[in-house]
Protein backbone atom coordinates (compact mmCIF):
# COMPACT_ATOMS: atom_id res chain seq x y z
CA UNK A 1 0.00 0.00 0.00
CA UNK A 2 1.40 3.29 -0.86
CA UNK A 3 2.13 6.01 1.65
CA UNK A 4 0.85 9.31 0.30
CA UNK A 5 2.73 12.45 1.03
CA UNK A 6 3.52 14.13 3.87
CA UNK A 7 1.83 17.45 4.41
CA UNK A 8 -2.23 15.91 3.53
CA UNK A 9 -1.84 14.46 6.76
CA UNK A 10 -0.46 17.77 8.86
CA UNK A 11 -4.58 18.63 9.53
CA UNK A 12 -4.49 21.89 10.35
CA UNK A 13 -7.48 24.43 9.41
CA UNK A 14 -7.49 28.14 8.78
CA UNK A 15 -9.62 29.84 10.99
CA UNK A 16 -9.53 32.56 8.67
CA UNK A 17 -7.32 35.14 10.67
CA UNK A 18 -3.94 35.49 10.66
CA UNK A 19 -3.27 32.32 13.14
CA UNK A 20 -3.71 29.02 11.95
CA UNK A 21 -6.05 27.00 14.35
CA UNK A 22 -4.84 23.25 14.77
CA UNK A 23 -7.97 20.86 14.02
CA UNK A 24 -8.20 18.62 16.77
CA UNK A 25 -8.44 14.55 15.26
CA UNK A 26 -10.86 12.25 16.12
CA UNK A 27 -11.89 8.90 15.71
CA UNK A 28 -14.60 9.40 13.50
CA UNK A 29 -11.58 10.58 11.07
CA UNK A 30 -10.57 6.79 10.66
CA UNK A 31 -11.95 3.38 9.11
CA UNK A 32 -10.31 1.17 11.33
CA UNK A 33 -9.17 -1.66 9.48
CA UNK A 34 -7.14 -5.11 10.46
CA UNK A 35 -5.53 -5.13 13.78
CA UNK A 36 -1.09 -5.21 13.37
CA UNK A 37 -0.32 -6.07 16.40
CA UNK A 38 -0.46 -5.72 20.75
CA UNK A 39 1.52 -3.81 22.54
CA UNK A 40 2.17 -3.55 26.19
CA UNK A 41 -0.42 -0.88 26.33
CA UNK A 42 -3.08 -1.40 23.97
CA UNK A 43 -3.72 -2.15 20.33
CA UNK A 44 -2.70 -1.19 17.11
CA UNK A 45 -4.84 -0.97 13.68
CA UNK A 46 -4.45 -0.53 10.28
CA UNK A 47 -6.57 2.60 9.77
CA UNK A 48 -7.75 5.18 6.91
CA UNK A 49 -7.86 8.81 7.49
CA UNK A 50 -11.03 9.21 5.73
CA UNK A 51 -11.42 13.39 5.53
CA UNK A 52 -8.89 14.39 3.20
CA UNK A 53 -6.60 12.18 1.85
CA UNK A 54 -7.53 8.70 2.65
CA UNK A 55 -3.66 8.29 4.01
CA UNK A 56 -3.26 5.00 5.47
CA UNK A 57 -1.99 4.51 9.04
CA UNK A 58 -1.30 2.89 12.04
CA UNK A 59 -3.26 3.98 14.76
CA UNK A 60 -1.83 3.18 17.98
CA UNK A 61 -4.68 3.06 20.78
CA UNK A 62 -3.15 3.22 24.40
CA UNK A 63 -5.48 2.75 27.53
CA UNK A 64 -4.74 5.84 29.75
CA UNK A 65 -5.81 3.72 32.95
CA UNK A 66 -2.67 1.34 32.05
CA UNK A 67 -0.18 4.47 31.57
CA UNK A 68 -1.43 5.99 35.11
CA UNK A 69 -0.56 2.68 36.23
CA UNK A 70 3.02 2.62 34.76
CA UNK A 71 3.45 5.94 35.60
CA UNK A 72 4.62 6.61 31.74
CA UNK A 73 2.37 9.50 30.78
CA UNK A 74 5.52 11.47 30.92
CA UNK A 75 7.37 9.18 28.78
CA UNK A 76 4.79 9.13 26.03
CA UNK A 77 4.65 12.89 26.34
CA UNK A 78 8.47 13.31 25.76
CA UNK A 79 7.87 10.18 22.95
CA UNK A 80 5.12 12.23 20.81
CA UNK A 81 6.89 15.29 21.42
CA UNK A 82 10.21 14.07 19.57
CA UNK A 83 8.84 11.87 17.44
CA UNK A 84 6.02 14.28 15.54
CA UNK A 85 8.75 16.56 15.00
CA UNK A 86 11.71 14.01 13.20
CA UNK A 87 11.15 13.97 9.31
CA UNK A 88 13.66 11.04 8.10
CA UNK A 89 12.79 8.11 5.70
CA UNK A 90 14.18 5.83 8.76
CA UNK A 91 12.16 6.83 11.14
CA UNK A 92 8.40 6.49 11.44
CA UNK A 93 6.37 9.51 11.46
CA UNK A 94 3.97 10.53 14.15
CA UNK A 95 1.50 12.50 12.33
CA UNK A 96 -0.44 13.20 15.25
CA UNK A 97 -2.46 12.34 18.21
CA UNK A 98 -5.57 12.73 19.93
CA UNK A 99 -7.48 11.11 22.70
CA UNK A 100 -10.69 10.58 24.67
CA UNK A 101 -11.72 9.82 28.35
CA UNK A 102 -10.97 6.71 28.07
CA UNK A 103 -7.89 6.23 25.10
CA UNK A 104 -4.81 7.92 23.92
CA UNK A 105 -4.48 7.92 20.12
CA UNK A 106 -0.97 7.70 18.33
CA UNK A 107 -1.55 8.75 14.39
CA UNK A 108 1.46 6.73 12.77
CA UNK A 109 3.27 6.43 9.66
CA UNK A 110 2.22 2.37 8.54
CA UNK A 111 5.02 0.08 8.65
CA UNK A 112 3.93 -2.46 5.82
CA UNK A 113 6.79 -5.45 6.61
CA UNK A 114 5.91 -5.41 10.14
CA UNK A 115 8.98 -6.15 12.99
CA UNK A 116 12.16 -6.73 12.43
CA UNK A 117 12.67 -8.56 15.32
CA UNK A 118 10.42 -11.26 13.85
CA UNK A 119 11.86 -11.16 10.52
CA UNK A 120 15.42 -11.61 12.33
CA UNK A 121 14.10 -14.56 14.86
CA UNK A 122 12.74 -16.18 11.35
CA UNK A 123 16.12 -16.10 9.74
CA UNK A 124 18.01 -16.15 12.62
CA UNK A 125 21.17 -13.88 11.48
CA UNK A 126 21.08 -11.63 8.63
CA UNK A 127 24.15 -12.03 5.63
CA UNK A 128 26.75 -9.34 5.57
CA UNK A 129 25.06 -7.16 3.15
CA UNK A 130 21.40 -6.73 4.55
CA UNK A 131 23.20 -6.42 8.26
CA UNK A 132 25.11 -3.44 6.50
CA UNK A 133 22.51 -1.71 4.75
CA UNK A 134 20.40 -1.87 7.80
CA UNK A 135 23.09 -0.41 10.02
CA UNK A 136 24.27 2.24 7.42
CA UNK A 137 20.30 3.75 7.41
CA UNK A 138 20.52 3.71 10.99
CA UNK A 139 23.55 5.82 11.22
CA UNK A 140 22.25 7.92 8.60
CA UNK A 141 18.85 8.60 10.66
CA UNK A 142 20.96 9.17 14.05
CA UNK A 143 23.24 11.39 12.35
CA UNK A 144 20.07 13.07 11.76
CA UNK A 145 18.42 12.75 15.17
CA UNK A 146 22.00 14.33 16.92
CA UNK A 147 21.73 17.00 14.86
CA UNK A 148 18.58 18.13 16.34
CA UNK A 149 20.07 17.29 19.59
CA UNK A 150 17.89 13.92 20.19
CA UNK A 151 19.61 11.23 21.48
CA UNK A 152 17.59 7.58 20.59
CA UNK A 153 18.83 5.12 24.12
CA UNK A 154 16.95 2.21 23.03
CA UNK A 155 18.27 1.14 19.80
CA UNK A 156 17.84 -2.53 19.39
CA UNK A 157 15.24 -4.95 17.09
CA UNK A 158 12.44 -4.87 19.05
CA UNK A 159 12.10 -0.97 18.51
CA UNK A 160 12.67 -1.03 14.52
CA UNK A 161 10.15 -1.79 11.83
CA UNK A 162 10.02 -2.45 8.14
CA UNK A 163 8.42 0.18 5.53
CA UNK A 164 6.72 -1.50 2.43
CA UNK A 165 9.88 -1.21 0.19
CA UNK A 166 11.69 -2.69 2.92
CA UNK A 167 13.66 0.29 4.50
CA UNK A 168 14.13 0.31 8.10
CA UNK A 169 12.06 2.67 10.62
CA UNK A 170 12.93 3.59 14.06
CA UNK A 171 9.85 3.29 15.77
CA UNK A 172 10.14 3.60 19.53
CA UNK A 173 11.16 6.88 20.81
CA UNK A 174 10.12 6.13 24.23
CA UNK A 175 13.54 6.53 26.26
CA UNK A 176 14.43 9.53 23.92
CA UNK A 177 15.50 12.92 24.83
CA UNK A 178 16.18 15.99 23.42
CA UNK A 179 19.00 17.22 25.15
CA UNK A 180 21.61 20.00 24.75
CA UNK A 181 22.89 18.81 28.71
CA UNK A 182 24.44 15.38 29.49
CA UNK A 183 22.35 13.11 30.59
CA UNK A 184 22.41 10.67 33.96
CA UNK A 185 18.86 9.04 33.40
CA UNK A 186 19.04 5.18 33.89
CA UNK A 187 16.81 3.32 30.91
CA UNK A 188 16.50 0.87 28.23
CA UNK A 189 17.18 -2.66 28.20
CA UNK A 190 20.22 -4.48 29.84
CA UNK A 191 21.56 -6.21 26.72
CA UNK A 192 22.25 -2.68 24.94
CA UNK A 193 22.81 -0.51 27.57
CA UNK A 194 26.63 1.04 27.49
CA UNK A 195 28.91 0.74 30.20
CA UNK A 196 28.51 4.38 30.75
CA UNK A 197 24.68 3.59 31.67
CA UNK A 198 25.08 0.57 33.49
CA UNK A 199 27.31 2.93 35.57
CA UNK A 200 24.75 5.66 35.43
CA UNK A 201 27.43 7.90 35.09
CA UNK A 202 27.12 10.82 32.48
CA UNK A 203 26.57 9.56 28.96
CA UNK A 204 25.95 11.90 25.30
CA UNK A 205 24.77 10.70 21.70
CA UNK A 206 27.53 8.31 21.74
CA UNK A 207 25.05 5.98 23.59
CA UNK A 208 23.64 5.44 20.33
CA UNK A 209 26.78 4.79 18.54
CA UNK A 210 27.49 1.80 21.10
CA UNK A 211 23.83 0.02 20.70
CA UNK A 212 24.17 0.18 16.72
CA UNK A 213 27.25 -1.36 17.43
CA UNK A 214 25.40 -4.54 19.46
CA UNK A 215 22.61 -4.39 17.18
CA UNK A 216 25.19 -5.16 14.57
CA UNK A 217 26.45 -7.95 16.21
CA UNK A 218 23.02 -9.77 17.00
CA UNK A 219 22.18 -8.94 13.18
CA UNK A 220 25.29 -11.06 12.56
CA UNK A 221 25.87 -13.44 15.29
CA UNK A 222 21.95 -13.67 16.02
CA UNK A 223 22.16 -12.57 19.86
CA UNK A 224 23.68 -9.58 21.66
CA UNK A 225 27.34 -9.48 22.65
CA UNK A 226 27.11 -9.62 26.18
CA UNK A 227 24.18 -12.01 26.83
CA UNK A 228 24.12 -14.41 29.77
CA UNK A 229 21.86 -16.34 31.98
CA UNK A 230 22.17 -13.66 34.47
CA UNK A 231 21.70 -9.89 34.75
CA UNK A 232 25.08 -9.44 37.00
CA UNK A 233 26.74 -11.27 34.38
CA UNK A 234 25.52 -9.23 31.52
CA UNK A 235 26.29 -5.93 33.73
CA UNK A 236 30.12 -7.54 33.95
CA UNK A 237 30.42 -8.56 30.71
CA UNK A 238 29.27 -4.75 29.60
CA UNK A 239 31.24 -3.00 32.01
CA UNK A 240 34.58 -5.44 31.06
CA UNK A 241 33.54 -5.09 26.94
CA UNK A 242 33.91 -8.51 27.35
CA UNK A 243 33.26 -8.85 23.35
CA UNK A 244 33.67 -12.25 22.08
CA UNK A 245 33.22 -13.68 18.41
CA UNK A 246 31.85 -16.90 17.74
CA UNK A 247 33.03 -19.13 14.64
CA UNK A 248 29.79 -19.69 13.87
CA UNK A 249 28.49 -17.83 11.85
CA UNK A 250 31.33 -16.79 9.81
CA UNK A 251 31.47 -13.36 10.10
CA UNK A 252 34.10 -11.55 8.05
CA UNK A 253 36.92 -9.55 9.55
CA UNK A 254 35.62 -6.03 8.18
CA UNK A 255 32.86 -6.35 10.05
CA UNK A 256 34.24 -7.42 13.41
CA UNK A 257 36.40 -4.84 13.10
CA UNK A 258 33.80 -2.01 12.51
CA UNK A 259 31.77 -3.70 15.46
CA UNK A 260 34.99 -3.18 17.76
CA UNK A 261 35.27 0.15 16.44
CA UNK A 262 31.77 0.87 18.09
CA UNK A 263 31.93 -1.45 21.30
CA UNK A 264 34.91 0.89 22.73
CA UNK A 265 33.92 1.85 26.69
CA UNK A 266 35.71 5.48 26.83
CA UNK A 267 32.90 7.15 24.89
CA UNK A 268 35.06 9.53 23.13
CA UNK A 269 36.92 6.93 21.57
CA UNK A 270 33.81 5.16 19.55
CA UNK A 271 33.68 5.10 15.95
CA UNK A 272 31.46 8.76 14.77
CA UNK A 273 28.50 7.96 12.75
CA UNK A 274 29.71 9.86 9.78
CA UNK A 275 32.66 7.50 9.65
CA UNK A 276 30.99 4.86 10.32
CA UNK A 277 29.77 5.12 6.92
CA UNK A 278 32.79 5.06 5.18
CA UNK A 279 33.87 2.27 6.52
CA UNK A 280 35.30 -0.53 4.09
CA UNK A 281 32.60 -3.19 5.53
CA UNK A 282 29.70 -0.34 5.36
CA UNK A 283 31.09 0.53 1.77
CA UNK A 284 31.51 -2.65 0.04
CA UNK A 285 28.15 -4.18 1.80
CA UNK A 286 25.55 -1.59 2.18
CA UNK A 287 23.01 -1.10 -0.75
CA UNK A 288 23.79 2.36 -2.18
CA UNK A 289 19.47 2.80 -2.53
CA UNK A 290 19.31 2.55 1.95
CA UNK A 291 16.84 -0.56 0.93
CA UNK A 292 17.91 -4.48 1.16
CA UNK A 293 15.17 -6.08 -0.88
CA UNK A 294 16.59 -9.57 -0.38
P1 LIG B 1 3.81 -1.48 20.08
O1 LIG B 1 2.71 -1.15 21.03
O2 LIG B 1 4.47 -0.27 19.50
O3 LIG B 1 4.79 -2.47 20.64
O4 LIG B 1 3.11 -2.19 18.82
C1 LIG B 1 2.57 -3.47 18.90
C2 LIG B 1 2.73 -4.18 17.57
O5 LIG B 1 1.96 -3.53 16.56
C3 LIG B 1 4.15 -4.12 17.02
O6 LIG B 1 4.89 -5.16 17.53
C4 LIG B 1 3.92 -4.25 15.51
O7 LIG B 1 3.73 -5.60 15.15
C5 LIG B 1 2.62 -3.53 15.30
N1 LIG B 1 2.85 -2.14 14.90
C6 LIG B 1 3.06 -1.09 15.74
N2 LIG B 1 3.23 0.05 15.05
C7 LIG B 1 3.13 -0.27 13.74
C8 LIG B 1 3.22 0.48 12.52
N3 LIG B 1 3.46 1.78 12.54
N4 LIG B 1 3.09 -0.18 11.35
C9 LIG B 1 2.86 -1.52 11.34
N5 LIG B 1 2.76 -2.28 12.46
C10 LIG B 1 2.90 -1.67 13.65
Amino acid sequence: MAIAAEPQMEHKASSGGAAAEIKRWTLNDFDIGKPLGRGKFGHVYLAREKRQSNHIVALKVLFKSQLKQSQVEHQLRREVEIQSHLRHPNILRLYGYFYDQKRVYLILEYAAKGELYKELQKCKYFSERRAATYVASLARALIYCHGKHVIHRDIKPENLLVGAEGELKIADFGWSVHTFNRRRTMCGTLDYLPPEMVESVEHDASVDIWSLGVLCYEFLYGVPPFEAKEHSDTYKRILQVNLKFPSKPVVSSSAKDLISQMLVKETSQRLPLHKLLEHPWIVQNAEPSGVYRG
